[in-house]
């Protein structure tokens, strides 16, 4: 059996929640779990998180997979609806659809549901991405309360684009804009993601919308999740399943894009991008073997990648070798490969087979 796989460590999940709801005393969360729960496995974490008040999405299908899966606690689906006849399937499911779009309202409006539909009005505070524009938001709400078939009061919801950055002012901007256009009105409102989580309590409100935090990761550069006492959830890893000793001047893989700089032990790894592991990593990205971390030699394969083991290697064939997870932080590889811990995360692909621990 191919010995790539990925760990998924339930008690880290449960207890990074636990992180959460200290960070945020007495406001509710909002766990997210879109994208196969950042490539988590989305039932999985939806089952090792049942004390969370809710679970949010980004469409209709994954809110089905959590139905169909038995999870019976609240849906926010993020994106809301893309077709009409979505919206008597969320409300019959007790899923909340987001309204962020002029589009949605007016179906909103000719499309009767029974229960009514719990929705959260979502506002563009700054990102400029979805939202009702600040001087679209009070016409937007009056007609929410007048529908019959929508829960009142109906949710307020905005979303941060730089709360990762401690000391831009873009976050109090949005804040202030948000306050401002809700000011008075019954509605729940939540604002806050990981970052905001973190460094914004002002920003926590009512629900608190985390997903990266949950899986263990810092959201804030130059942190991983260790330094907010979180636990990384996912421990992707493999075996050294060739060893050979090369030459100072030999290369090393496809285009030979790396050469020895001196007489050493290369250690091939059953990890490739077939397998989500990163093309564009860089010669030198960090993979942690026998308690060191080694340098990746050459680029990465399909199915393998070489490490440089170094001249005085005592590796075994069938050695771990750990691509991130406890010992070596998705972050610091992440770092290393030009991109962010989400992106790492939700590319782990089916090949792989994951296994739940610490259940
Ligand atoms: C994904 C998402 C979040 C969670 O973001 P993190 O940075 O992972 O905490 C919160 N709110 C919305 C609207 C999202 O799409």
């Amino acid at each position: 059996m191919r010995s790539a796989r990925a760990l998924i460590d339930i008690a880290a999940l449960k207890h990074n929640l636990d992180v959460i709801r200290r960070l945020s005393p007495g406001r509710k969360v909002m766990a997210m779990l879109k994208a196969n729960g950042y490539g988590h496995g989305m039932l999985r974490v939806a089952h090792a998180l049942r004390d969370a008040d809710a679970f949010g999405v980004a469409c209709v299908e994954e809110a089905l997979e959590l139905r169909d899966g038995g999870i019976a606690a609240p849906i926010v689906v993020l994106e809301g609806f893309f077709a009409n006849r979505e919206i008597p399937l969320m409300a019959k499911m007790n899923f909340a659809t987001v309204v962020h779009h002029e589009k949605q309202l007016k179906a909103l409006e000719e499309v009767p549901c029974d229960p009514p539909l719990k929705v959260w009005l979502k506002i563009d505070s700054g990102m400029h991405r979805l939202g009702f524009a600040p001087e679209a938001v009070a016409q937007a709400h009056e007609r929410l309360a007048r529908i019959s078939w929508v829960q009142q009061p109906v949710g307020l919801l905005s979303h941060l684009a730089c709360a990762d950055e401690m000391a831009n002012d873009a976050t109090t901007q949005q804040l202030k804009l948000f306050k401002q256009l809700t000011k008075g009105w019954p509605g729940e409102r939540s604002l806050a993601n990981s970052p905001a989580v973190l460094a914004w309590p002002e920003t926590h409100f009512d629900w608190v919308r985390p997903g990266l935090l949950l899986y263990g990761c810092s959201p804030i550069a130059g942190n991983v999740g260790a330094d907010h006492g979180l636990k990384p959830a996912m421990t992707l890893e493999s075996q050294v399943f060739a060893l050979r000793h090369v030459k100072k001047g030999e290369r090393i893989g496809y285009g030979a894009a790396w050469y020895a700089q001196h007489d050493t032990v290369i250690g091939t790894i059953a990890m490739g991008y077939g397998d989500g592991y990163p093309r564009h990593a860089p010669s030198g990205t960090p993979v942690f073997i026998n308690g060191r971390n080694v340098p990746l030699a050459g680029r990465v394969s399909m199915d393998m990648l070489a490490v440089d083991l170094g001249p005085d290697s005592r590796e075994q064939i069938g050695d771990r070798a750990l691509l991130w997870g406890p010992e070596l932080p998705i972050e610091t590889v992440a770092s290393a490969v030009g991109t962010i811990a989400y992106d790492l995360m939700c590319a782990v692909t089916p090949r792989v087979p994951f296994f739940s621990v610490n259940e």
